[in-house]
């Protein structure tokens, strides 16, 4: 036990601990890799004091934007040195494998803090508008400021990444933060902010309070000095969060559950489609929220796409995630792997065929791992709720569709709408169809590409507003209008310095 490392919390530029400790286990092995400091409402409650002080001190918000960028930058730089043993945090800490956590949990989160910081320096702080011509001249300034105190809840599945996507905003936006990573998952936030603390990110504009999300995320969804808040998880959590923040009228952004469409057509290229499908529903062994796990195939294809899905699934391998070999790693817990045993029977019992069930690791060593071998359930229809509910594991269900119409109504007969795909040699037909579909993304011939540059997020009981693209800071900032009076002598000189002012871009 000695040598198993301790992290503390991180609030007010200090590493703080606490008498009590959370314990986080390796879901491959069932292996202690760190404890951490578990915190409650009062530890939430110094977090937020301190992210209001800094706030109010203006040593962020009054930082120059090109400034605001060089330290982004700089924490993107320190995490990509550190990205090897950061690739091994990430695996230890939530079961992804090496290849995933090494692509896209660090090395989209490295690319997304970059983006960000180049947010920084493009976004319109200040400019000046139409020239306001009656009842008097005057000069329309639109400033876009900071909102405050912002706090970011986000779940195990994508740490590091999905708290980028919530400090990176906030921070180049002139924001403080208060992040709270779940409680299984604690380590690659904390890692976050020593980075931060590196390279000389002023005290209180970032911390990290680790403990129970329905203590400390509850406290930071309700807490009356939080100004906005920005939540990744299920959507049941994600409702009880926007209750609570309709306290004090927080902004709010959700992202949550999604029970992806992936469109088989008749003309796809069908072993691009099978990889892609695979990949699209076994990333994180089905536990992204954007996983495709409704495969749409038309008629005339299903029997033959199925083959082939079926001999090329066989060919993975699950097993140690710190193995590049591995393609498919474990889930993250015994509640998360019962969870998805449970729906994998209830397919059953509603008529569905196990149409593959790969093998689970038999080596002693990941005996008490969390195991569930990809499954794949043929004949089911959209009104069953291996169809209808989100399973997070590595499950995918395999409908028959007619014609391109029958496989949108499908699609959009969900409760979610975060994510979808169309496979087809025709892009114009391939479109047609994306255009169709309720959903916040919608993939052409790939599946999971997520970039900086455009928005993510859902329509319908997926969430609520739209985090990365470049209205990301949009989401926290407020808006204000400042009317300056030309109806004068000074007219002409009152302009120039307006015109002068938005030029510098003032944040
Ligand atoms: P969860 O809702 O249980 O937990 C998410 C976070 O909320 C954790 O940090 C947790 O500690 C915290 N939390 C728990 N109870 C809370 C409460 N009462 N108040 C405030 N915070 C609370 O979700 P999970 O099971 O950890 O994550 C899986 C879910 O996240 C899935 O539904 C998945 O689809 C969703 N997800 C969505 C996206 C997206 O971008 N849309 C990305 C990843 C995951």
């Amino acid at each position: 036990m000695t040598d198993i490392p301790h992290y503390s919390m991180y609030i007010d530029g200090r590493w703080c601990d606490t008498s009590r400790t959370l314990e986080v286990r390796h879901p491959a092995t069932g292996e202690l890799v760190a404890t951490v400091a578990q915190g409650d409402v009062t530890t939430a409650d110094e977090a937020v004091a301190a992210a209001k002080s800094a706030h109010e001190s203006g040593v962020w918000r009054m930082t120059a934007p090109s400034e605001r960028a060089r330290i982004l930058d700089a924490i993107a730089d320190n995490l990509a040195a550190r990205s090897e043993e950061l690739t091994a945090l990430q695996v230890y800490e939530n079961g992804a494998t090496v290849r995933a956590a090494g692509a896209f949990l660090v090395g989209y989160s490295i690319a997304h803090l970059k983006y960000f910081a180049s947010q920084a320096r493009s976004y319109a702080f200040e400019e000046t508008g139409p020239l306001i011509e009656e009842p008097t001249l005057a000069a329309g300034v639109l400033r876009r400021e900071p909102v405050g105190v912002c706090s970011g809840i986000v779940p195990w599945n994508f740490p590091l990444l999905l708290a980028v996507w919530k400090l990176g905003p906030a921070l180049a936006a002139g924001n403080t933060i208060v992040l709270k990573p779940d409680d299984q998952t604690p380590l690659t936030l904390l890692e976050l902010a020593r980075a931060a603390h590196e390279v000389g990110l002023p005290a209180g504009v970032l911390n990290v309070v680790t403990g129970p999300g329905p203590v400390v995320g509850a406290r930071l969804a309700e807490h009356p000095d939080v100004r906005k808040v920005a939540f990744t998880g299920s959507t049941e959590v994600g409702k009880g969060v926007m209750r609570a923040a309709a306290d004090n009228l927080k902004k709010v952004t959700l992202e949550l559950g999604g029970k992806g469409a992936n469109i088989v057509c008749d003309d796809a290229d069908l072993d691009l489609a099978v990889d892609g499908t695979l990949f699209g529903f076994l990333l994180m062994s089905g536990q992204a929220c954007e996983s495709g796990t409704r495969l749409l195939l038309h008629d005339s294809i299903h029997d033959e796409f199925v083959r082939r899905l079926v001999a090329r699934a066989s060919t993975l391998v699950v097993g140690d995630p710190m193995d590049p070999a591995t393609d498919v790693g474990p889930l993250i817990s015994a509640v998360q792997k019962a969870r998805v045993e449970k729906y994998i029977a209830l397919g059953q019992e509603a008529g569905c065929k196990i149409a593959f069930q790969g093998a689970t690791p038999t080596v002693p060593r990941l005996a008490d791992g969390h195991w569930v071998a990809p499954t794949i359930l043929t004949g089911a229809t959209n009104d069953m709720r291996v169809a209808r509910e989100e399973i997070f594991g590595p499950v995918l269900v395999v409908i028959k569709y007619a014609d391109d119409a029958e496989a949108v109504a499908i699609a959009n007969d969900s409760d979610y709408g975060l994510s979808a795909g169309v496979w087809s040699t025709d892009t114009q037909r391939a479109l047609a169809i994306a255009r169709q579909l309720d959903s916040g993304t919608v993939w052409i011939n790939d599946w999971h590409m997520v970039n900086a540059a455009y928005p993510f997020g859902g329509v319908k009981q997926s969430g609520l507003g739209r985090e990365l693209g470049p209205h990301a800071l949009d989401e926290y900032t407020e808006q204000k209008f400042v009317h300056v009076d030309m109806g004068t002598d000074h007219s002409k000189r009152a302009y120039a310095i307006v015109v002068a002012a938005a030029a510098a871009n003032t944040a």
